[in-house]
């Protein structure tokens, strides 16, 4: 018997039927003897819904009082559907409580619409699980010290469970979702794409943050920082499937040391549509130049990616960097505007018709010749690679928008990343 944390995603909640499911699968992980929480979404389109109704209603409004309403609007959503899972489970036969981000509580920040979990009281939890509760606990929100409702930023409720499960010491904590795991790539662009069994954590947060959608970030983070063991699997397979095939399903998200297995050198290729390109012709080639550029779009709170500067000939160089695509339009301003009237008035290009693609594996480490493979690949396609960047783990390239799907399968081949590992 142990402690379970299952989470389960806003498509998973998205109708009576479908909640009917997962108290029936919930019971069913209750029954085999375990000590279950659960932390649900809103049901699927809800949080749009609202924040939608709160669009039509708030003209320009963006003060900290503009934000506080939304937080506590929002997360009605998820108040919704964990109460309807409680009624679900009741039905079931279970003895079921749900409880609200305040009434646990889960302590965040007062930064809302992003606040960050403080700390989580394990208290009333553990109370109800000794009484042979099924205790559901809403996603994805959370009460500052004063008592104001926040929440965690969207697809928060990832990290909720996570938090949760770090602060009850939960065996494991199950990612129920739409995808029945976490995939070499994503299969709507190359079909052989292939279920992971395993990942290793610090490639899951590679791919988390280099595109892949399977899981908030904050939540991977969470788990590398609190050791949580993590499942991602699907919850679109029929509830009463046999509970020990289900508990080995979907894709485990390891720690490098408990990897037994033999790791492929490249795990997964992720890549992101939402960059553009920003580069400065002829710009002197002294110092504080890099600063000033680069300190000006980090003052309008614009986050940079990737950033290249050219050798200089006569003491000009050209500069490089990456923003999101949101944010392009903005950057150019700014930096037009603020910096280069300084800097003589130098020619700037924009491209917002660039896409990220990057090999992720621990492989990477220790085998070298990695990188140069990528390249080889995308040459041979007629690639033309404009950016890169790499970390221990990981080789990113900007490429022209127009290629991406033909980089992503040329490379997903190159690594045989449609072979089964052992
Ligand atoms: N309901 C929230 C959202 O849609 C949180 C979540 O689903 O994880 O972003
Ligand atoms: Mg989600």
């Amino acid at each position: 018997m142990a402690l379970i944390v299952h989470k389960y995603g806003g498509t998973s909640m998205g109708s009576t039927e479908r909640i009917q499911n997962v108290a029936r699968r919930v019971a069913k992980w209750a029954r085999a003897g375990h000590q279950m929480v659960v932390v649900p979404s809103a049901m699927s389109g809800e949080t749009n819904r609202l924040l939608g109704l709160a669009k039509e209603l708030a003209g320009s409004a963006h003060s900290d009082a503009h934000l506080r309403e939304l937080d506590a609007l929002a997360a009605t959503g998820e108040q919704a559907s964990s109460a309807l899972l409680t009624i679900a489970l009741q039905a079931e036969g279970m003895q079921a409580v749900s409880y609200a981000g305040w009434q646990v509580p889960v302590r965040t920040n007062s930064a809302f619409t992003k606040a960050r979990i403080e700390s989580i009281d394990d208290v009333r939890v553990r109370h109800d699980l000794a009484q042979g509760k099924v205790v559901i606990i809403t996603g994805f929100q959370g009460v500052d010290l004063e008592g104001h409702i926040t929440t965690l930023g969207r697809g928060g409720s990832d990290t909720s469970a996570v938090a949760v499960a770090a602060a009850l010491k939960a065996a494991e904590c199950l990612i129920y979702t739409d995808v029945d795991g976490v995939y070499t790539t994503d299969p709507r662009v190359v079909p052989e794409a292939r279920r992971l069994h395993t990942v290793s954590f610090e490639e899951m947060l590679e791919m988390a943050s280099l595109g892949s959608k399977v899981l908030q970030i904050r939540s991977v983070e969470f788990a590398g920082k609190y050791r949580v063991p993590l499942r991602v699997l699907s919850s679109f397979t029929p509830w009463d499937i046999d509970i020990k095939e289900e508990a080995k399903s979907g894709t485990l998200i390891t720690f490098e040391e408990d990897e037994q297995m033999e790791q492929a050198i490249v795990s997964g290729i992720a890549f992101t549509r939402d960059e553009a390109k920003i580069s400065i012709i002829g710009v002197p080639d002294k110092p504080g130049i890099a600063h000033k550029i680069l300190g000006t779009v980090a003052e309008a709170n614009i986050e940079v990616d990737m950033i290249i500067q050219n050798i200089s000939k006569g003491g000009l160089t050209d500069f490089s960097f990456t923003v999101n695509r949101n944010d392009h339009a903005r950057a150019i301003d700014m930096l037009k505007a603020k910096v280069l009237p300084e800097l003589g008035n130098p020619e700037v290009l924009g491209d917002a018709k660039i896409c990220k693609v990057s090999i992720v594996g621990i492989g990477m480490r220790s085998h070298v010749g990695v990188a140069s493979k990528m390249f080889a690949s995308l040459s041979a396609e007629g690639i033309n690679i404009q950016m890169i960047s790499t970390s221990e783990i990981k080789t990113s390239v900007v490429i022209d928008e127009k290629y991406l799907e033909l980089a992503v399968r040329a490379l997903h081949k190159a690594f045989e990343l449609e072979q089964n590992q052992a």
